[in-house]
């Protein structure tokens, strides 16, 4: 087993919401000391009456609550005070430094259906505390689900560094600027697109710096514009790793209406559309259900031209064996705007996570891209003298099906039967796998290790300068 491939897939029982805390709501801390004071800190920040249950409050509980925002109760924290005092409360804090305590007032929150969390005890809880970072009314929050407090700390404090300071005054420019918007702009698509832009250009710098006049007239002048055309972006995602997405193509899925994907993506980098876009499988290979290539031309071209953009999304690069050419040519034929987004091909995505270097000074002065999509009775009809060439790479895509034609011909062009070769299977991802052999055993140990698509072949000397780094699994 990888030690990367940590299930992912059983269901979370945490669920983030943000809850209302305002005038008329009452929140208890049951505790005195600091890990109370900082709970009540948290809820100094909203509006909400704060009661507190301990004997006694040390200076920091007492400079953090406002007198008129809150209520001592000194006394123990006994069956009977909590009794009396949780029923009606929004929420409760057990913030004690005694497990039992906190355990005691969780028990009699749940009882009483109010949302409790024992600090630092997720097992009792019925909600935790995210690490926070507040820009005005932005908020983020960041949990682990109680499994790594530190990890949510250190990442709270990445992002703290990351969002800049006038984050709350963009955001509050911007609530301020809903109605007028909403008012000359029925349609909730067209503001969505002219707070995109606003945010995408200058708009944003000016509310971000408090020059809200210049914001103002900024967005004036792009709601004047409209929300512009439909579009299609063509878009490489990459081999798999949503880390080796480019920015470009993130802020693209940001922006889309809809998105075309076939089946080489992982839901981990599905995941990074817009949750509102609208997805469209466009097929599996080899498989009954795949849209024909015309059919997905006309549907991109059907999209755009009802205004949406359109984001055509594809595994690995757009222009390496994944008939971005034919889909351009269509949107062109159509008087369809679009733009091409390189992504990094399987190739490079697999050889660098698998340390295969696909050129080298010693042995390899080329690299040669090929499809080894076999025939049906499993034979390939590729240009034999060419490919069998020392001092070259040659990486072949689709190549599973065939590999043993192909191996079987690279002999019989002249590479010995020891010549270098390894195949990918899955490459950058968590669970990829790797074989390193000669083009004499590599079919028989795929077969053997039942290697599946989407994979990779890796034909040259370059397969002995192979480096594993940490992290990379050797089969
Ligand atoms: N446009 C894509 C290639 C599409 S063809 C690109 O530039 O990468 C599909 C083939 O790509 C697969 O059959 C497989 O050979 C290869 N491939 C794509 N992703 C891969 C991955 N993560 N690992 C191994 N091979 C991959």
């Amino acid at each position: 087993m990888n030690d990367r491939a940590i299930s992912t897939d059983s269901k979370d029982i945490w669920f983030p919401v943000t809850l209302r805390l305002d005038k008329g709501t009452r929140a208890l801390v049951v505790g005195g000391g600091s890990i109370a004071a900082n709970k009540a800190a948290l809820l100094m920040a909203t509006d909400t009456h704060i009661t507190v249950i301990a004997p006694t409050l040390c200076n920091e509980l007492h400079r953090t609550l406002e007198a008129d925002r809150f209520t001592h109760v000194a006394a123990m924290a006994t069956q009977e005070i909590l009794e009396s005092h949780i029923p009606g409360m929004r929420l409760v804090y057990a913030a004690t430094d005694d497990r039992t305590v906190n355990r005691l007032v969780a028990a009699i929150a749940q009882a009483h259906n109010v949302p409790v969390c024992a600090v630092d005890d997720p097992e009792p809880s019925s909600f935790i505390t995210p690490a926070i970072v507040r820009r005005g009314p932005v908020m983020v929050s960041i949990s682990t689900s109680g499994a790594a407090p530190v990890l949510a700390r250190r990442l709270r404090e990445r992002i703290e560094a990351l969002l800049p300071a006038g984050l709350g005054r963009l955001a509050r420019f911007m609530q301020a600027s809903r109605e007028k918007l909403a008012q000359s702009h029925p349609s909730p698509d067209t503001r969505r697109r002219v707070w995109e832009n606003f945010l995408d250009g200058q708009g944003a710098e000016q509310a971000l710096a408090g020059n809200e006049q210049a914001a103002s007239a900024t967005l004036e002048r792009l709601a004047a514009a409209g929300s512009g055309g439909g579009e299609v972006w063509l878009v490489g995602a990459g081999p798999g790793d949503p880390d080796l997405l480019t920015l470009k193509a993130l802020r693209l899925m940001q922006n889309a209406d809809s998105v075309l994907y076939d089946h080489l993506l992982p839901p981990d980098v599905l995941d990074r559309v817009r949750r509102d876009a609208e997805r469209i499988f466009v097929g599996k290979q080899r498989s009954q259900h795949a849209l024909p290539q015309p059919a997905i031309n006309d549907e991109l071209v059907r999209r755009a031209k009802a205004g949406e953009r359109v984001l055509r999304l594809k595994g690995g690069d757009p222009f390496i064996f994944g008939r971005g050419g034919e889909e351009i040519e269509a949107l062109m034929e159509a008087g369809v705007p679009f733009r091409v987004v390189p992504g990094i091909s399987a190739a490079n995505g697999c050889a660098a996570s698998a340390g295969i270097p696909l050129t080298h000074r010693d042995c390899a002065q080329s690299c040669l891209f090929l499809t080894g999509h076999a025939r049906a009775d499993g034979t390939l009809d590729l240009p034999w003298h060419t490919i069998a060439q020392r001092g070259q790479t040659v990486v072949i895509y689709m190549g599973l099906g065939g590999i043993a034609c192909l191996c079987e011909r690279l002999v019989d062009h002249g590479l010995p039967p020891t010549w270098p070769a390894a195949i990918i299977e899955k490459g950058t991802q968590p669970d990829q796998r790797v074989i390193t052999a000669d083009l004499a055993s590599l079919p028989r140990l795929a077969v053997e290790q039942n290697f599946r698509s989407p994979a990779l072949i890796i034909v040259g000397e370059v397969v002995k300068h192979r480096v594993v780094s940490t992290g990379t699994k050797e089969s």
